[in-house]
């Protein structure tokens, strides 16, 4: 949404892509259930084929089987009975009637026989079968003799052959044949048993694969379950929480927000919406890299998810931009507590990529009922008061009011008639002195930049500097603004003040500008300034942005025979290690250390270690923001010589500085704990 939001790689890409992989695994389960439906098909109806050709077996060749035998054995049977009958029979009409008989039993017994001996028989039945051709061929000539005996009328000798041997015989083929028959019965019946068994076997079959089959589709089934679900919620979490975070996205918090207000306006309660972003994020992006920034970026969400309670919304709406709701309160206060508590954990140190990272964050605020009524008005809202927040310098707050909209115009406005100040020659150098403690000398002065408006009087950089720095304005500014500085300090050597040294400030724009060498060129060479009597002050940030670049133009920069400063330091991430490689003059201890003073270990500690830092590397030091005694007599003992601040001096037009330059402020702050006034 603005300019420091840096874009951060979402791994949502990746993520969709990934069911590939179960996909394939789920086409392997559906394929494998496939094939084991066809295999049991296949297996099944083999079984049943199988048991039909056997019950087929059973009730054709066996019933057929017993039927020939029974057969064979009711032809013996009537053949026994006839032969008995025929010695009793007078009647020679009806004797040849029973002959007849007799020889159509034997061709029907033949038949049988012939038909039996035609199907499949196992061992025993053909010897039972041979067993029972042998006894016929015995009985048969028998058999003859006796019709012989008969036709002569031998009756009674026909009689005795019948009791005496046809019959006997006959009882012996008779008990072949029942042997057979109990055989062949047997056959069937083990064979039925066989067919019992293979359909039981084929039932089994059937079973246990379709069980199995049954298994593994119930498993595929829960498989392609459970991925659904899954990638309808992982989809759904993509759709509405942010990736990095895992807090909900701007969609899902607009839905949110829309419940609260309706429950608000129920309950009749008031709505906190804090739109957050952080301060110069761009530059941990750009100095420590992206996982660095999403590393911060990530341990800020979590941070502010515990500051509120669990019904408060946190959401992230992209980059370094977050929003906070807070529900259900009945006043100001609870919001302004969240706030605070906010600005707070926000600025906690952080331990990223082995670093020590200092952050901070600017929060508007938007009120319901009182600054919207709906999700958008509201968001846009606490939007706009987050850049005035911002605007008033970084770590604030900013409640909304409607006079903030007039401001957003009004910034419009600015920044057309910041297009024409340097034409108009509306940009001034005001000067703050720096005293050396031990001299009691000032040897130096910043430049600090004021915009002389018509309108509107004095503005301090603060009010136009991000602006000229956005549109790229700083850069013709800069320019014109640093042979000025050079004028003037050439100036006040010529007064006679010729040691003292004018401190200049460099945005990076104005740093990295390819005519930045050129133009301090220029400057030293048009105003006849010593250039060892100039010195430009960089922050951190600027040379951390391409540490290799920044070496190469500082040195650049000292080639022309000017010193260079670090101002604000402590405030960045610059470490120990790079600052070594920087050819560096003076390090300028940021007010943030010395605002606490004295009474602050910790402060304390860190100004007397860049103290020793600035020894083991021959640099010297600068304490700005110096407001109290206290303060001053603090640096003092902690070794400090040289400071600068309102204590001593606001900045002040050029035409002033003469007297401070004249005074002697040994008299005023002495070495020693003297109580003397300042005037
Ligand atoms: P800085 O370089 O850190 O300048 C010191 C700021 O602290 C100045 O604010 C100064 O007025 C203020 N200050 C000095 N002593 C005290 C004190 O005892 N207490 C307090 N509270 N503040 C004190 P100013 O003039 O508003 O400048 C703000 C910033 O704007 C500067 O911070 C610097 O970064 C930038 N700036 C100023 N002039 C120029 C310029 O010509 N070019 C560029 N690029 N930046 C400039
Ligand atoms: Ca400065
Ligand atoms: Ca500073």
């Amino acid at each position: 949404m603005h300019a420091e939001a840096g874009d951060i790689k979402h791994p949502a890409v990746r993520r969709i892509a990934r069911p590939t992989a179960w996909k394939l695994a789920l086409l392997a389960g559906f394929i494998t259930q496939l094939m084991l439906i066809v295999f049991v098909t296949a297996i099944g109806l083999r079984q049943l084929g199988m048991t039909t050709r056997n019950l087929n077996q059973v009730v054709d060749v066996h019933m057929r089987k017993q039927n020939h035998t029974k057969s064979m054995v009711t032809a013996a049977r009537e053949r026994t009975v006839i032969l008995l009958m025929l010695p009793l029979t007078r009647d020679p009409a009806e004797r040849d009637a029973l002959q007849q008989q007799f020889n159509a039993w034997g061709r029907s017994f033949g038949a049988a026989r012939q038909a039996l001996l035609n199907l499949p028989l196992n061992d025993k039945e053909t010897a039972l079968i041979a067993r029972q051709g042998q006894l016929t061929g015995e009985a048969q000539p028998i058999q003859l003799q006796v019709i012989d005996l008969i036709d002569a009328d031998f009756i009674a000798d026909a009689n005795d052959l019948v009791r005496n041997q046809a019959i006997p015989m006959q009882a012996e083929v008779m008990a072949a044949l029942s042997q057979l028959e109990a055989e062949t019965q047997a056959v069937s019946m083990a064979a039925s048993q066989k067919a019992r068994e293979d359909h039981a076997a084929a039932r089994f079959w059937m079973y246990l694969l379709s069980t199995a089959a049954l298994l593994v589709g119930l498993f595929v089934a829960a498989v392609v379950f459970h991925f659904s679900t899954r990638i309808g919620r992982e989809r759904e979490q993509l759709a509405t929480h942010d990736t990095l975070t895992g807090l909900p996205n701007r969609m899902l918090f607009k839905d949110r927000l829309e419940q609260s207000l309706i429950r608000a306006k129920r309950h009749q309660t008031l709505i906190g919406v804090m739109f957050i972003d952080l301060d110069r994020f761009k530059r941990v992006n750009d100095t420590l890299g992206h996982a660095s920034g999403d590393q911060l970026i990530c341990e800020v969400a979590r941070r502010l998810r515990q500051a509120v309670r669990s019904d408060d919304i946190v959401a992230r709406l992209g980059g370094d931009e977050f929003v906070v709701v807070v529900n259900d309160v009945v006043a100001l206060n609870p919001i302004l507590q969240v706030v605070e508590k906010a600005l707070a954990v926000v600025s906690e140190p952080y331990r990223i990529a082995g670093r020590e990272i200092f952050s901070s964050c600017s929060i508007g605020v938007s009120v319901y009922p009182h600054d919207g009524t709906n999700a958008s008005s509201l968001l846009k809202n606490a939007d706009t008061a987050m850049y005035t927040a911002k605007d008033r310098g970084r770590n604030h707050f900013q409640l909304y009011d409607a006079a903030m909209n007039t401001m957003a115009e009004e910034r419009l406005q600015l920044e057309t008639e910041l297009h024409y100040a340097l034409e108009r020659n509306e940009f001034v150098f005001h000067y703050q002195p720096q005293l050396n403690l031990e001299t009691g000398r000032i040897e130096g002065v910043e430049a600090l930049l004021r915009w002389n408006k018509p309108d509107k009087g004095l503005l301090s950089p603060a009010l136009f500097l991000n602006m000229l720095e956005e549109t790229g304005g700083i850069v013709g500014v800069g320019r014109a603004l640093l042979l000025a500085a050079c004028r003037q300090t050439a100036d006040w050597h010529a007064a006679g003040f010729t040691d003292l040294d004018v401190a200049v400030n460099l945005s990076g724009k104005e740093f990295w500008h390819h005519s930045l060498i050129e133009n301090v060129r220029d400057a030293l060479a048009q105003s006849g300034l010593r250039p060892q009597s100039l010195q430009l002050e960089l922050t951190e940030g600027i040379f951390m942005e391409d540490v290799d670049a920044a070496v190469v133009r500082i040195q650049a920069l000292k080639a022309l025979g000017v010193a260079v400063a670090i101002d604000d330091f402590g405030t960045g991430y610059s470490s120990l290690a790079h600052l070594k490689r920087f050819p560096l003059d003076v390090l300028k201890i940021d007010r943030y250390f010395v605002k606490d003073l004295p009474n602050a270990p910790a402060s304390e500690a860190l100004i007397g270690s860049i103290l020793t830092l600035c020894q083991g590397l021959d640099l010297g030091a600068v304490a700005e923001g110096v407001e109290t005694r206290e303060q001053l007599e603090a640096l003092r003992a902690l070794g400090c010589r040289i400071v600068q601040g309102y204590f001593i001096s606001r900045p002040v037009p050029a035409d002033q500085i003469l007297a401070l330059l004249g005074r002697d402020w040994l008299a005023a702050f002495g070495a020693s704990q003297r109580h003397l006034e300042l005037i």
